[in-house]
């Protein structure tokens, strides 16, 4: 594998870059492999990665119907942040932030993490509360956290509408270690790496179904034929429920279209992420200067990757309740993504009823900050048949014990979450 390093950028640059490779190769499936990974996005590209790199497992392939980095894991708004209130959470999101802080290092490709800084707006006492809590948490998981008065605030962000009649800002709760990544170069990251330790990662290649017997995955049928597999791993976000019920299970998750919009190039304006916490608004600005921001899944489910008007409105009032100068920036793009909305708005990460098959989903709004986490610790419970350390919540069972992982505690309505 050619490695990156400054001194490789100088030289291709003076030598009319021709030495690059493509970064990971296009290989044809095999008849078998140990590992089969359903789904080229983030977590079954991280997942493929560390079974091969921390587990020895090089005999894995992945299969994506797609493309590379077309799912989630390209649309996503590029937050990272381990700011969570539950036991069930903190400690996963937390292991997250540290492999993310070591992951340009570790795959030796510029991801672009950036730890900007997230703040949540609070606006009333109660929520101060709230956040005060989740702050303590944070602190004894070691997230970190600060909670800022409004004349700190003021400092950092003055463009905010502070004294909206509805939404007056009354602080917020910062985590300094959060901040955005860039998407593509996690997936591409994440490939090149798998790929030079010997796994094959299969594009235009769909899992249309499962071949069981005697309660045991043997493996899936694809649109390139059928592939055999000792495990296999199912990782597709949006579709979770679809290629599930090719196995026949019935999940706890809904898909949703989630939004996201971009504006034209600003000269720096934004610090860092911002959240309004009257509304559902999270926005930060991009290397490139435009405003990347996001709010509400749309109403009902979907599985278009395209949204609909009343979200864009929605989401264009959040904006402007909480930074009225954003009314005079263009809008550039808009782009949809299906999202896996579990009931109690945490992922699944588990064995199911039948033997060899694995399931990682449920991520709601928030699975791209899980994927360097969600790859270790999937890769953790294909490798050795027991759930990593910090995953040990995220069971289906869950559901049936009354066990929920409700961060917002607003029960099962999936696009409350
Ligand atoms: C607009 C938007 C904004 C978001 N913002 C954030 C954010 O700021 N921070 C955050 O943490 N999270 C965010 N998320 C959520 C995050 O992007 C996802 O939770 C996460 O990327 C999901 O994991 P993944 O990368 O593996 O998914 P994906 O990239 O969607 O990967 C799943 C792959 O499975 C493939 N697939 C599906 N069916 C099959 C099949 N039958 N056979 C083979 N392959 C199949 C798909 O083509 C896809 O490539 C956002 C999501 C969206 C849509």
């Amino acid at each position: 594998m050619t490695r990156f390093s400054g001194f490789r950028v100088l030289k291709e640059a003076l030598t009319g870059h021709n030495g690059w490779a493509p970064l990971w190769r296009n290989p044809a499936p095999k008849p078998a492999y140990d590992f089969v990974i359903i789904g080229g996005g983030g977590h079954g590209l991280a997942t493929a990665y560390t079974l091969a790199k921390t587990f020895g497992q090089a005999n894995v392939a992945v299969l994506e119907k797609g493309w590379i980095g077309g799912g989630n894991v390209g649309r996503n708004t590029t937050i990272i942040r381990s700011n969570y209130l539950l036991p069930g959470n903190q400690p996963f999101y937390e292991l997250s932030m540290k492999l993310w802080e070591n992951l340009e290092q570790d795959t030796n490709f510029n991801s672009m993490v950036s730890q900007r800084g997230i703040i949540n707006l609070i606006h009333s006492d109660a929520q101060r509360d709230a956040y005060r809590r989740r702050g303590n948490a944070m602190m004894l998981s070691g997230a970190g956290a600060r909670l800022l008065d409004v004349d700190q605030l003021r400092q950092m962000v003055p463009f905010l509408n502070y004294d909206n009649a509805r939404f007056p800002i009354r602080g917020a709760l910062m985590q300094s270690r959060a901040g955005t990544a860039r998407h593509d170069g996690v997936a591409w990251g994440y490939a090149r790496g798998a790929d030079s330790r010997g796994v094959d990662i299969i594009q235009n290649c769909e899992v249309t179904g499962f071949r069981v017997e005697g309660g045991k995955v043997q493996g899936v049928e694809t649109t390139r034929g059928f592939i055999g597999a000792g495990k296999v791993g199912v990782a597709v976000a949006g579709h979770s429920s679809q290629v599930m019920a090719k196995a026949g299970l019935r999940l706890p998750i809904e898909s949703h279209a989630l939004q996201a919009f971009v504006s034209e190039g600003l000269k720096p304006t934004i610090p860092g992420v911002i959240t309004f916490g009257a509304g559902h608004f999270y926005v930060s600005q991009s290397d490139k200067g435009g405003l990347v921001f996001g709010g509400d899944i749309d109403g009902y489910n979907s599985y278009a990757q395209r949204g609909n008007l009343p979200v864009v409105e929605d989401v264009a009032e959040g904006g402007m309740a909480l930074m009225p100068m954003i009314g005079r920036a263009r809008l550039l793009r808009s782009w949809g993504g299906i999202v896996d909305m579990s009931m109690d708005g945490s992922p699944i990460i588990d064995r199911t009823p039948i033997d060899g098959l694995y399931f990682n989903g449920g991520w709601n709004y928030g699975g791209f900050k899980a994927t360097p986490a969600a790859g270790h610790v999937f890769a953790h419970l294909l490798a050795t048949d027991t759930p990593h350390e910090t995953a040990t919540a995220f069971r289906f069972d869950r559901f049936n014990r009354g066990y929920v992982i409700d961060e917002k505690g607003v029960g099962a309505t999936p696009n409350l979450h």
